[in-house]
């Protein structure tokens, strides 16, 4: 058996522990821990100086993006957004410049309207906000479960970072051969450096 197949009910258990802890946070808790996490995000040097933003419209249960998109707009950033394609574990990204280009798409996420918006073509530069139901300290994420991330990533040369609840943030994830970790994290309390020695410095 690989070790891919051997983690998968871990993961799965894992998943169905970071649903029920979103699904039970109550909707002003949730839109205090969001608020935080933004602000601490639309701070960093790395949103600033980025000129474009990858990132995916969330739904109920994750770290709200809706903020932090129409702040990019505003900013003069370029936004791109994913589009899963039919039939593949593949995305796309196209350039959004405002909510009106989305359409409820693949999962009943938010996706562009693609024969709107123009691809993005050349990723080197961007920054790219990857999502995931549960992170850990050296960054490897649990996504929820069709490793288009993973896939994506691969082929990523730009900036990564992860919006987590603390609550979400662990020591450490189980991670196949496939997983891609994220460079850094913000949480409601804290930035995440993870690529530095032992899981990462805080602050
Ligand atoms: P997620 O990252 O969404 O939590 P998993 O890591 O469990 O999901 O990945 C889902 C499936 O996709 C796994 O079977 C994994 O082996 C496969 N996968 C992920 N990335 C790749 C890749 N680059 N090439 C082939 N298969 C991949
Ligand atoms: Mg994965």
């Amino acid at each position: 058996m690989n070790k891919v197949n051997d983690i998968r009910p871990v993961k799965n258990k894992l998943r169905k522990a970071a649903k029920e802890y979103r699904t039970a946070l109550s909707k002003s808790e949730k839109e205090k821990l969001d608020r935080k996490i933004e602000n601490k995000f639309l701070n960093m040097w790395q949103y600033r100086e980025a000129n474009t933003l990858l990132i995916y419209v969330s739904t109920d249960i994750e770290v709200d993006t809706t903020y932090i998109i129409k702040t990019a707009l505003n900013d003069g950033k370029k936004v791109a957004v994913p589009k899963c394609i039919d039939g593949t574990r593949n995305m796309e990204f196209y350039f959004i410049d405002g909510f009106s280009r989305l359409e409820s798409g693949t999962f009943g996420v938010f996706e562009p309207k693609t024969e709107e918006c123009e691809k993005l073509e050349d990723f080197s530069n961007g920054l790219c906000v990857v999502p995931a139901l549960m992170f850990d300290k050296a960054g490897y994420r649990l996504g929820f479960g069709k490793g288009y991330y993973d896939r994506f990533l691969a082929k990523f040369s730009g900036q990564t970072l992860g919006l987590c609840y603390n609550a979400c943030l662990k020591d450490d994830l189980p991670h196949g051969k496939y997983d891609k970790r994220v460079e850094k994290l913000v949480t409601q309390s804290k930035i995440i450096i993870t690529n530095e020695p032992k899981g990462g410095r805080t602050r």
